[in-house]
């Protein structure tokens, strides 16, 4: 009955996994949740209060597919004050979270058989969504601590190669790629023709010297070349508004709309207004949310270097550590998806295996979770190992 594309369909792992958790949660289980892949804080109230506002005074209809345009107008000002880039409002598309844009930007851009280079380990999204676009997903392997390279992209380019697909920070490793790194990515581009989707969905969170850089700035002369993809969702813990952004060259960013404009036409106009309270309220609301997270990582980071046994590499951005467990793997309990389950069985703690990520023998543990939290975690995955 179904389609041979559906079929071939993977549903999401961490939101199944989270589906799990929500259900042993109802039924009593006290788990200790560092699945969890948005901020655990709530919207900042002068976001919220946007979004009630315009409840409140009949801002609810359908807008332009694309999004109002003082909203794009001010998505297109906000990135060429951080970026010096030179986007126009018409370049912007406003849709519904920036996992729907990544699924119209492939499918507006891939023929079939086009193939679509994607570092591991990656948010497997990506792939699925490469493959409904009819794209071949290229998997690159990266080592810890999983920086992708223009050395190791360059020997997977084919004749068949449309795409480069850079995800800095990343999920789930939190690595960044560096300046130069990205300057050498965008000469690749150039020379074999690519184009770069950039999911930049992390910018804000980076807990090092080296803040994040997008390739459009590092090079501004690809973008005629390149999609950037960003949201609301993570720096301004507005996960449920389901808003994100796309900024991309003229054809490209019409095709995207035109296609929305066919499925879910615009996204919320509520959460739009909110949007446009977010950008124009400053970086008060986002600094606060990093400098949680920077006293979350620095917690884990110490609880988790006192376990022995556990490797990893201290993530520069997102709220993840991407941590190894093949030392504890064998016959018994043969993959990083039995570890994460028996952790889960026996201590009630929640972390998601790394196959969910295209990289077995891992587990990646996020620090959106309390202190309080974070705590318990911890000294349950200690016991769970002194116990193994
Ligand atoms: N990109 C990456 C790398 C993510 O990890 C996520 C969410 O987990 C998203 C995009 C989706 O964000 P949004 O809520 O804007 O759809």
């Amino acid at each position: 009955m179904l389609s041979q594309k559906i079929q071939q369909l993977q549903p999401s792992p961490t939101l199944a996994l989270d589906a799990r958790i929500k259900a042993m949660q109802r039924a009593g289980v006290p788990i200790v949740n560092l699945s969890l892949g948005e901020p655990d804080m709530a919207t900042p109230d002068p976001i919220a209060a946007a979004g009630v506002l315009a409840i409140q005074s009949g801002f609810t209809h359908y807008t332009a597919a694309a999004g109002i345009p003082e909203l794009r107008a001010a998505i297109a000002a906000h990135l060429n004050s951080k970026h010096t880039t030179t986007y126009l409002p018409e370049q912007i598309v406003v849709g519904v979270g920036s996992k729907a844009l990544l699924y119209l930007t492939f499918q507006a851009l891939c023929n079939p058989g086009d193939e679509v280079l994607v570092s591991t380990p990656t948010w497997s999204t990506y792939l699925e969504q490469i493959k409904q676009a009819g794209g071949v997903p290229v998997t690159i392997p990266l080592a810890s601590p999983f920086i992708f390279t223009a050395e190791a992209l360059q020997k997977n380019i084919s004749p068949k190669t449309k795409i480069i697909l850079i995800n800095s920070p990343a999920n789930p490793t939190g690595a960044i790629i560096p300046a130069d790194e990205l300057a050498k990515i965008a000469a690749l581009a150039k020379e074999y023709n690519l184009l770069i989707v950039t999911d930049e969905i992390y910018e804000e969170l980076y807990y090092t010297e080296s803040k994040p850089r997008s390739i459009v700035s590092v090079d501004p002369t690809v973008l005629d070349r390149t999609v950037l993809i960003n949201g609301f969702s993570k720096a301004y813990a507005m996960t449920g508004w389901r808003i994100g952004y796309l900024a991309a060259p003229l054809a490209i960013a019409k095709a995207v709309a035109d296609l929305q404009g066919q499925i879910t036409s615009n996204t919320s106009s509520i959460a739009q207004k909110a949007a446009l309270t977010a950008l124009s309220s400053g970086n008060t609301a986002v600094h606060q949310l990093k400098n949680t997270f920077t006293e979350r990582r620095t917690f884990v980071h110490n609880a988790l270097s006192k376990i022995p046994g556990l490797t990893y590499a201290a993530p520069a951005g997102a709220f993840y550590f991407f941590v190894s467990v093949q030392k504890f793997l064998n016959a018994k309990m043969p993959t990083a998806t039995d570890w994460c389950a028996k952790l889960l069985e026996k201590e009630k703690v929640a972390v998601v295996p790394g196959e969910a990520f295209a990289a077995p023998g891992y587990f990646r543990l996020s620090f959106a979770a309390s202190m309080s939290e974070l705590q318990k975690g911890m000294e349950g995955i200690q016991r769970f190992i002194d116990s193994l």
